[in-house]
């Protein structure tokens, strides 16, 4: 994506978890899968950095949920924000692109697990969309 200037800020909706972003490492997937489901209420959209690209600014309540064997699930334990989703031992995070602050530079660039989404909505956007991971 673009090594630009200005870093990209995110927070939770009470506003004690922030973060910001100095270059993410994909455009944004949005993911169908039931994990990403039931946690969003909807799906996943999430965009994603590195580590070193990502720089925690206040994570007091930022608390971490085990969510399958290979995956842990960040979210704020005082508003229930939903904002990090990471692989174990990965030097990278899963950002929610929600959460993320206007201007982000991104864009949704496909739909993953969609064998998966729900019966209620449909997809009609341009993006490349994958039955199972992309
Ligand atoms: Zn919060
Ligand atoms: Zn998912």
């Amino acid at each position: 994506m673009s090594d630009n200037a200005e870093p990209v800020s995110g927070n939770c909706l009470c506003g004690s978890v922030r973060y910001e972003v100095d270059q993410f490492a994909r455009g944004v997937v949005g993911c169908h899968c039931e994990q990403c489901r039931k946690t969003s209420g909807h799906y996943v959209a999430a965009t994603k950095a590195t580590h070193d690209n990502l720089r925690m600014i206040s994570d007091k309540t930022l608390k971490w949920y085990r969510s399958s064997d290979i995956a842990e699930r960040g979210f704020c334990s005082e508003c229930g924000s939903n904002l990090f989703w990471r692989r174990i031992g990965e030097d990278a995070t899963s950002i929610m692109a929600g959460a993320l602050n206007n201007p982000t530079g991104l864009a949704l660039q496909s739909h993953i697990y969609t064998d998966d989404m729900g019966d209620y909505y449909e997809l009609h956007d341009d993006v490349p969309t994958y039955p199972q991971s992309g």
